[in-house]
């Protein structure tokens, strides 16, 4: 069994994260380019449908799957050491996982490891000679680097959520392994306990987002801008300045020290607009309004309103 182009899958229990389709679009790319096989590792509990997900999409030829309680909540300590046996065994060329907290944390412990080199929140990748071509953001996204890898075996990188591949792979039809874990004693880092953030309001999922910088110059002047976000079934957010000074928590900062949000509208006031808050990375975003009105025109609905309809977004 050949498997040279290795996914290591993240899913929410019975979901799939879209991530993993990402990464798997990325491999298909490469794999057709190299006419490699690819395939998808997966660690969990009680797993029958997310390998059902997996294998009836016709995406990849093989699902290796490790289903047992210890796999139950993500732990680095016991699936690095799990995931670093099952590459050994299966010797893929190339190793994807998603820019995400936890496939940074593996793709770092992997790395050591295996003693292979990580290219790290990379954009897209594709094949070139006898290695692969992987582009990357630099500088906070002021530029992006393309970097070339080559004889090694096997590459690990790290994919962001904001790679956007063209997901057009010939159909495959997908053999299941399942295998046994191979950890044995006891992990060195327990979960003692899992909770949900304590987001007051979450400016992630939101589809209009009313963003307030420095310019607003009052903590006081925050008042009209929720009624604001309010009244257009929005969120209020802030750049880094705004919480800084306390006026905001932390969960409402966009940025590269802060949130992703991916609203239909943005509408900014009294923000410049820096690289580490409106890159790629940090805002996916098709409108950003940048209004430069605070003080002239006092903030008000009907004139959001106005303007959001001469720019043509219904809301
Ligand atoms: C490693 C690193 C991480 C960072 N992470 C983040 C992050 O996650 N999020 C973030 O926001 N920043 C982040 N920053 C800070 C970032 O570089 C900027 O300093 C910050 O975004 C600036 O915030 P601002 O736009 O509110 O303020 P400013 O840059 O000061 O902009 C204020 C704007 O308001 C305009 N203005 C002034 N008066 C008015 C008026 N009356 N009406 C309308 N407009 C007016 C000004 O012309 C200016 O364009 C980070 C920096 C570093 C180094």
């Amino acid at each position: 069994m050949k498997c040279e182009i290795l996914v290591i899958a993240e899913h929410n229990e019975a979901e799939l994260d879209s991530i993993t389709l990402d990464l798997i679009a990325w491999g298909s790319i490469v794999a057709g380019e190299k006419r490699w096989a690819i395939g998808v590792l997966v660690l969990g509990l009680d797993l029958h449908s997310i390998v059902n997900q997996l294998s009836s999409a016709g995406l990849i030829d093989h699902v290796f799957v490790i289903d047992d309680p210890q796999f139950e909540i993500y732990n680095s300590s016991v699936y690095i050491p799990a995931i670093a046996t099952a590459i050994r065994e299966i010797q893929p060329e190339l190793v994807l996982t998603a820019h995400s907290y936890t496939g940074i944390e593996i793709a770092a412990g992997l790395a050591p490891l295996l003693g292979a080199p990580l290219v790290a929140n990379c954009h897209s990748i594709e094949a070139s000679g006898n290695g692969f071509l992987v582009t990357r953001s630099a500088f906070a996204g002021r530029f992006f680097a393309t970097v070339a890898v080559s004889d090694a075996h096997p590459v690990l990188v790290s994919i962001s959520r904001e790679s956007s591949p063209a997901k057009t792979a010939a159909r495959r039809n997908c053999e299941i392994h399942r295998r046994r874990s191979s950890n044995d004693g006891e992990a060195k880092i327990r979960v003692v306990g899992l909770s949900a953030p304590s987001r007051m309001e979450d400016i992630t999922g939101a589809e209009i987002v009313i963003s307030v910088g420095r310019a607003i110059r009052q903590e006081s002047q925050l008042d009209g801008f929720r009624q604001l976000a309010a009244a257009l079934g929005g969120v209020i957010a802030a750049s880094r300045p705004i919480v800084d000074l306390g006026w905001l928590s932390s969960d409402h900062q966009v940025g590269l020290s802060g949130l992703t949000v991916k609203p239909k509208v943005y509408l900014a006031f009294g923000i410049s607009g820096s690289a580490q808050l409106s890159r790629s990375t940090t805002m996916r975003v098709p409108r950003f309004f940048k209004l430069h009105t605070v003080e002239r025109s006092p903030i008000c609905l009907r004139f959001c309103r106005r303007f959001l309809k001469k720019q043509n977004v219904g809301i």
